[in-house]
């Protein structure tokens, strides 16, 4: 725990240079923008008269999203869909003609708003939650933010054009989230479709489709002739009742943002993912670092709503500032908690960021082995031809023990993406580089969230590094 002399300052009510002046006279130099720890602030602190309250994140948060749900309060919920896929394979294409489904649209007559997430109606209490997003990119940084509001993974594949570099992607960030996967087999219309070669491709991924004897469900479909829509649909009902769904709608609403953004005369505007309770207008909330009142909702065909429960996207106005996707929200009592809450947020991000903490490195990496029960460390690998990268799987896989495993995340070939670094955060892994760099992006996403990029040329090196953090003992000046 760290704070920085402005923040120390700011809280005592007096000017960062002043404490600096008082920090000097006890013989510490320091400058504004230092950081104290928290033994020797607290010692400054009572010096100057005052009563000190550590505030841990606990006392702050302790109570955030009250108590536990009963199995008598659970009602089913509508799942919460991702598509992923290879660009062009007709991810956007098939968002459009899944939302002309809805049942009730057609009837109202409402305007179709794109809010980043949308909901259709398909008759008989049956509802799907699309995002809107399409991509693995939105999906795993809201996942490194803590979200995770995805209940399945609409895996599009292109007849035509089978696995590609960003199926492969999105298929190891579905399986790094844990989330299963339905398989759209796309653009079934064109004369050179051939689905059959995207079921036996997958294979090699450990995708198994049910026609191949697996469990993964695989559908066919066209998104530009719509057919088979109704197919994929029954597809996502039927996997959303084995993964039996379910959230409490009667208690304050909690979820998670799915996009937000800043409008010139409405303020800040952000799109809100129940995941449970209801959310009302009026409601106060603390969302990410921001807080504010539900001045008013909407909802993606345009209509103003007053309520929203689990799995219904909507629109909301009233925050002040604009969070971030991934950012969770929660709904509470009185401004002044949520004014707290928020600040406090504030300021641990801002000690975060002064403090600089270098992330996932290798040795935080072995900390984090010692500490946890499963001992299992993630890792993302590229390389520039797979004969190596099969070479190190393998290698990396003889090393693994009982107690100690490597995961492999994702392994690809070709440079170090921003993509690669993004669902590395996600899981707190590194990036190991054989033989290729990191393009700019990736670079800066890793400098941004701390995630280590580790360049390798001989195997021989990567596999000793590997084997000194499994078994704990490597030489932390490395
Ligand atoms: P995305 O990049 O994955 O979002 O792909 P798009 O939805 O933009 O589609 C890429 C191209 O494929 C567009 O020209 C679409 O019209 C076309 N396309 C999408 N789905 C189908 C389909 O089912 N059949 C055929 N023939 N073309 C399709």
């Amino acid at each position: 725990e760290t704070i920085t002399v402005q923040e120390l300052a700011a809280r005592m009510s007096m000017r960062a240079v002043d404490l600096v002046k008082e920090l000097m006279k006890q013989g510490q130099m320091v400058t504004a923008n230092a950081t104290l720890d928290a033994d020797t602030a607290q010692l400054v602190a009572e010096d100057l008269g005052h009563a000190v309250k550590r505030v841990s994140e606990a006392d702050v948060e302790e109570g955030l999203g009250g108590a536990a749900d009963t199995d008598a309060d659970m009602k089913s919920r509508p799942p919460v869909v991702t598509i992923m896929g290879h660009v062009d394979h007709g991810k956007t294409s098939l968002l459009d003609a899944l939302r002309q489904t809805d049942v009730v649209a057609g009837e109202a007559g409402g305007i179709t708003q794109h809010i980043g997430a949308y909901q259709v109606d398909l008759g008989n209490e049956r509802k799907i939650t699309f995002l809107d997003t399409p991509g693995h990119a939105a999906f795993t940084q809201m996942r490194a933010r803590g979200a995770k509001v995805t209940d399945i993974i609409i895996l599009v594949v292109a007849a035509d054009d089978s696995i590609m570099p960003q199926t492969e992607e999105a298929i190891s960030h579905a399986k790094a989230a844990g989330v299963p996967i339905i398989v759209a087999i796309n653009k079934v219309d064109k004369p050179d479709a051939d689905p059959n070669k995207v079921r036996t491709d997958l294979l090699q991924y450990e995708i198994q489709v049910e026609s191949m004897g697996g469990d993964v469900q695989d559908v066919e479909v066209s998104a530009l002739k719509k057919m088979n829509l109704d197919g994929l649909q029954e597809a996502i009902l039927l996997q959303s009742e084995l993964l039996e769904l379910k959230a409490n709608p009667d208690r304050p609403a909690e979820g998670a943002v799915v996009e937000g953004r800043l409008d010139k005369g409405r303020g800040a505007v952000a799109t809100m993912l129940v995941e449970r309770g209801t959310l009302k207008r009026g409601d106060i909330m603390v969302v990410g670092s921001e807080w504010g009142k539900v001045r008013a909702m909407s909802d993606d065909k345009g209509a103003q709503v007053k309520e929203a429960g689990p799995a219904y996207p909507v629109e909301i106005l009233g925050l002040n500032g604009v969070p971030e996707p991934g950012d969770t929200f929660h709904v509470v009592e009185s401004e002044a908690r949520a004014r707290e809450i928020a600040e406090f947020r504030q300021r641990q991000r801002r000690e975060k960021a002064a403090a600089k903490s270098s992330g996932t490195s290798l040795e935080q990496m072995m900390a984090q082995l010692q500490d946890s029960e499963i001992k299992e460390m993630p890792i993302v690998i590229k390389g520039d031809v797979q004969g190596s990268i099969e070479a190190i799987v393998g290698a990396l896989d003889k090393m693994s023990t009982d107690e100690v495993r490597v995961r492999v995340l994702h392994t690809g070939v070709g440079g170090i993406s921003e993509s690669d670094v993004i669902l590395a955060e996600a899981s707190n892994a590194p990036v190991i580089g054989f033989n290729v760099r990191a393009n700019k992006q990736a670079r800066d996403e890793a400098e941004r969230s701390g995630v280590e990029i580790r360049y390798y040329s001989v195997i021989y090196d990567l596999i000793d590094d590997i084997k000194a953090v499994l078994s704990g003992m490597l030489d932390p000046e490395l």
